[in-house]
């Protein structure tokens, strides 16, 4: 619909006009959307504003207020507003707000804490190399971190885009791939990689690149999960019109009560935080790109005893 500067609707089509009669007024915008209005057409700023939708349900309504900065349009309005109904918008906007807040707290803990050893390193005198050092080597690790997550975050961002089309995909010569960029990490810890796979398997519908990032994913927390001495093994397996697919390893296993977390954005258990380093996206990260694959993933673990995940990804026609 187009609104004049006052916020007083000048034209309206079909759906509009249900959704002006749904919130009980002909003619007039509801208060919040009218003042989106008048702001919008003050500033020359186009704005946004999310509303519960008269439906219920916990459908939410986004309301998009364009400026229409070429002065007065030849049908009278000053701004142009957009309603989309989106379902369960509600927690999906929710969830957001909380990954917001925990991505600050993410940050600012980390941050903190380097600001703190800069002032250790900017006060403590040259005869103190034990404590320079070490304070630089927190430095350090905490950087690393911290730029993995900004890593991480970036590519669950471009994950949210889509998918390019899939094609068919040597999922053995991908899985060869994940391994050989994890076999130095491995082999400084003791861990043995290993792959299984079934002589002629099939090529599955997939984008190569993101089921590698599937891979070295689940094989890097393989690593990091498992003590020296212990294994992780890639087994593929195939099916009817599936390639079936596990990684296992002999690790720390996870605790009943973290299962239905661990793909959660940031979710990191106790056990994990105290082994090894990381970012709590990874699961989040491999979840993601293999719904986009039609694969759902999933999860058994014996805590000291090991984990497996397990997947199938449709074989290409
Ligand atoms: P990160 O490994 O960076 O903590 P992930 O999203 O990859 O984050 O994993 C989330 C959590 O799931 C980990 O913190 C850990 O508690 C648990 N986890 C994932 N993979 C394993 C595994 N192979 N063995 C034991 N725990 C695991």
């Amino acid at each position: 619909m187009l609104a004049d500067a006052q916020g007083r609707v000048t034209l309206a089509n079909k759906q509009a006009r249900r959704w002006l009669r749904g919130s009980g007024r002909s003619v007039r915008l509801p208060q919040p959307v009218q003042a989106l209005v008048r702001r919008v057409a003050t500033s020359g700023i186009s704005e946004g504003l999310e509303v519960p939708a008269p439906s219920g349900g916990g459908h939410r309504l986004w309301i998009e207020a364009l400026s229409l900065d070429f002065a007065k349009t030849a049908l009278g309005g000053d701004v142009l507003v957009l309603v989309e109904e989106r379902e369960g918008s509600g927690v999906a906007a929710e969830v957001y707000r909380h990954l917001m807040r925990t991505i600050a707290h993410e940050l600012r803990t980390p941050l903190t804490a380097i600001m703190g050893h800069t002032d250790i390193l900017a006060s403590c005198s040259i005869e103190e190399e034990g404590l320079w050092r070490r304070s630089q080597q927190f430095i350090a690790g905490e950087v690393e971190r911290l730029a993995r997550l900004v890593e991480d975050l970036l590519t669950l961002s471009r994950l949210d885009l889509g998918v390019s089309a899939l094609v068919p995909v040597n999922l053995q010569v991908v899985v060869e791939e994940a391994l050989s960029a994890l076999w130095q990490s491995a082999e400084e810890k003791g861990v043995t990689l290993t792959l299984q796979a079934a002589p002629e398997l099939p090529r599955v519908r997939g984008d190569a690149d993101r089921l590698r990032q599937v891979f070295i994913n689940l094989l890097d927390n393989g690593v990091k999960y498992t003590p020296s001495g212990g294994w992780v093994t890639v087994r593929l397996m195939s099916g009817k019109d599936q390639v079936r697919v596990e990684i296992h390893d002999t690790g720390m296993g996870i605790p009943q009560t973290d299962l239905p977390h661990i793909f959660d954005p940031l979710f990191r258990g106790d056990e994990a935080r105290r082994a090894a380093t990381g970012t709590g996206l990874g699961l989040t990260i491999v979840r993601t790109i293999l719904a986009q694959h039609g694969a759902e993933i999933l999860v058994q673990s014996e805590p000291e005893h090991g984990t497996t995940f397990s997947f199938a990804l449709p074989i290409a026609a």
